[in-house]
């Protein structure tokens, strides 16, 4: 089933780095379609944990399901053109176009003409004119543009975002996760986003995840957040923006 959005199984994943446990025994169901956003402080395990999906890190222990099949089944390569993944500053090849460098994701993938670039740069609202440039011709977030262009190439239909507005100036970042939330809906993507910004979490995702010390101490959805739930670490997180949006409606009382 090729053309579905992904389903992805945690089975007691867990990833100790010498004494350090960066993920503990976490196991978790996220339906195909959904967007899914991984929250909580720095060092809490989140990027350890989406790293599992696509084998950038190996468990210590557990094992996580793609479709009902575990992710070491198979070689790499061939799960990776299945699992667009997108991180702050991404690595585009500094002396090649942007054409070039998003058809990197489409030669992976067989393909790889002219007009499949084309039409990457309109999913991602870039103009087709910048195909020629080189990337330090563009700003941060038209780069992580072409980073999330050349991620989805090779037709992934899963997504995984790592911090990958971190780098960006907050009009920017909001454009962009505007953005991919149309790109989750209308190519019916499976997406996963870890951010430290709850704000960001509650605004684009459906579900929010929130990791503390290896493990997840809330699963809600942003209304329920929102409305209060899903526990003292989670609520301590939807404080900020919450007594942020209190002072700003201040402002004009
Ligand atoms: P987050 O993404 O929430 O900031 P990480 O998953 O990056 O957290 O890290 C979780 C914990 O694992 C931290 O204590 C971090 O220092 C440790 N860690 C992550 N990667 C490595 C590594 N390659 N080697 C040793 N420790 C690591």
């Amino acid at each position: 089933m090729p053309d579905q959005s992904p389903a992805l199984a945690f089975e007691r994943v867990t990833k100790a780095y010498g004494a350090t446990i960066a993920v503990d025994a976490v196991s978790l169901e996220i339906a195909g379609g959904s967007f899914v956003a991984l929250v909580g402080t720095s060092g809490s395990g989140k990027s350890t944990l989406l790293k599992t999906i696509n084998r950038l890190v190996e468990p210590s222990d557990g094992r996580v399901l793609l479709d009902g099949t575990d992710v070491t089944h198979g070689p790499a390569p061939a799960l990776r053109r299945r699992v667009g993944y997108v991180f702050q500053n991404i690595g585009l090849f500094p002396h090649m176009t942007i054409a070039e460098n998003i058809a990197i994701g489409l030669r992976i993938a067989g393909r790889g003409d002219e007009a499949d670039v084309g039409a990457l740069l309109d999913l991602v609202d870039l103009p087709r004119g910048i195909a020629g440039r080189l990337p330090d011709a563009l700003s941060g977030g038209q780069r992580q543009r072409v980073g999330i262009a050349r991620a989805l190439a090779p037709g992934a239909k899963l997504l995984l975002l790592d911090e990958a507005f971190g780098a960006l100036d907050p009009v920017t970042r909001d454009a962009l996760g505007t953005r991919i939330r149309e790109l989750h809906d209308r190519l019916g993507l499976t997406t996963i986003l870890v951010t430290h910004d709850m704000a960001e979490a509650l605004l684009l995702a459906d579900r929010v995840l929130v990791m503390k010390a290896g493990r997840i101490v809330a699963d809600a959805t942003p209304a329920a957040l929102v409305a209060g739930e899903g526990g003292d670490d989670a609520q301590a997180l939807v404080q900020v923006p919450r007594a942020q949006a209190d002072r700003l409606r201040a402002l004009v009382a």
